[in-house]
């Protein structure tokens, strides 16, 4: 099916573009990489009478790291993040997570920032938001201001932006230094949406756990921290029965939809055993025998 009919603007800054969207309000929508949004034009799932594309907006595509944080300009696409050049525990993570997103043409131009809109339960970028805390920056006509993640995701495809509001960017936290990161997926086919998956970032100080974040997607309608884990191994030495009863936890705690084709009890299955072999692979990269 052909689109509906939309008008098409393409501002060059984010004032033109918020001012655009302040006037048209629910009736535009915002272009990113287009990988999502496309697909609702083509469907009339969408059917807004204006699209303003972002692209040609500078410095949006910039990935900033900072001394405590790293800054995600809302131009950043899925393929930056897969080959994060800089040093740091998040960029391991970055490099683990973007070949499980979708294919490579559409890693090419789907930006972290639209996912983070779009917000599918099952977007590895927004379980990774979650579970670092990350903040999301917006302009609209009452001027910026920033929702961190667990403010943001409202429900499957529910975020806290505005329609008249533009997603400018992302800050996410560093993890302390010597932090290891470790992710694991469960999916029907290769470039499919994740049926469940999972990520953690661990630190171990003298053979305990000192700080550990734990992101699952696909385990609700939005993506999870799984804080009752993450307290569970907080101080403790990782011993494998620790592990199995922590990523038990996640499982527990998560509320997966229920669908014929992966059942929320092969789902919660499903979760247990990503997070067990995520933190056993993190403990191993820690070098810890
Ligand atoms: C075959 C296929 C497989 C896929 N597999 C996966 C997968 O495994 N995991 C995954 O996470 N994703 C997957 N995707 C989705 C893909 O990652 C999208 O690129 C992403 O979800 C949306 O980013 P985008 O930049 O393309 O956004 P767009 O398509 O441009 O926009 C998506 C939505 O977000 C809004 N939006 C975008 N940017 C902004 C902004 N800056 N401010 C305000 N609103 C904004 C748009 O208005 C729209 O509503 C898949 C897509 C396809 C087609």
């Amino acid at each position: 099916m052909k689109p509906a009919q939309f008008h098409y603007f393409a501002p060059t800054s984010v004032p033109e573009a918020v001012a655009m969207l302040a006037e048209r309000g629910p009736d535009s929508r915002v272009l990113a990489g287009g990988q999502s949004l496309l697909i609702e034009l083509r469907y009339r799932s969408a059917r807004p009478a204006l699209v303003v594309d972002i692209n040609r907006i500078p410095g949006l595509s910039e990935v900033t790291v900072e001394d405590g944080s790293v800054h995600v300009g809302a131009l950043v696409r899925h393929a930056q993040l897969e080959h994060a050049g800089f040093d740091d525990p998040l960029a391991e993570l970055f490099r683990q997570v973007a070949p499980y997103v979708a294919h490579p043409p559409i890693r090419a131009r789907g930006t972290f920032a639209g996912s983070l809109a779009w917000a599918h339960p099952a977007s590895e970028w927004c379980a990774l938001a979650m579970a670092l805390g990350a903040g999301i920056e917006l302009e609209g006509p009452a001027g910026p201001r920033t929702v961190r993640a667990d403010s943001w995701f409202r429900g499957p495809f529910a975020t806290a932006c505005l329609p008249q509001e533009l997603v400018t960017g992302v800050r996410l936290p560093r993890p302390p230094a010597g932090t290891v990161a470790a992710f694991a997926e469960h999916r029907r086919t290769h470039g499919s949406f994740a049926l469940a998956a999972a990520m953690v970032m661990l630190r171990l100080g003298q053979d305990r756990v000192q700080w550990v974040r734990i992101g699952l997607a696909n385990a609700a309608g939005v993506p999870l921290r799984a804080i009752g884990a993450e307290s569970l191994l907080m101080g403790e030495r990782p011993e494998p029965e620790l592990l199995a009863e922590a990523a038990a936890r996640a499982a527990a705690d998560a509320d997966p939809p229920d669908e014929p084709h992966a059942p929320a009890a092969y789902r919660r299955h499903a979760l247990a055993t990503l997070v067990r072999r995520c933190l056993a692979r993190a403990i191993e990269n820690t070098g810890t025998p």
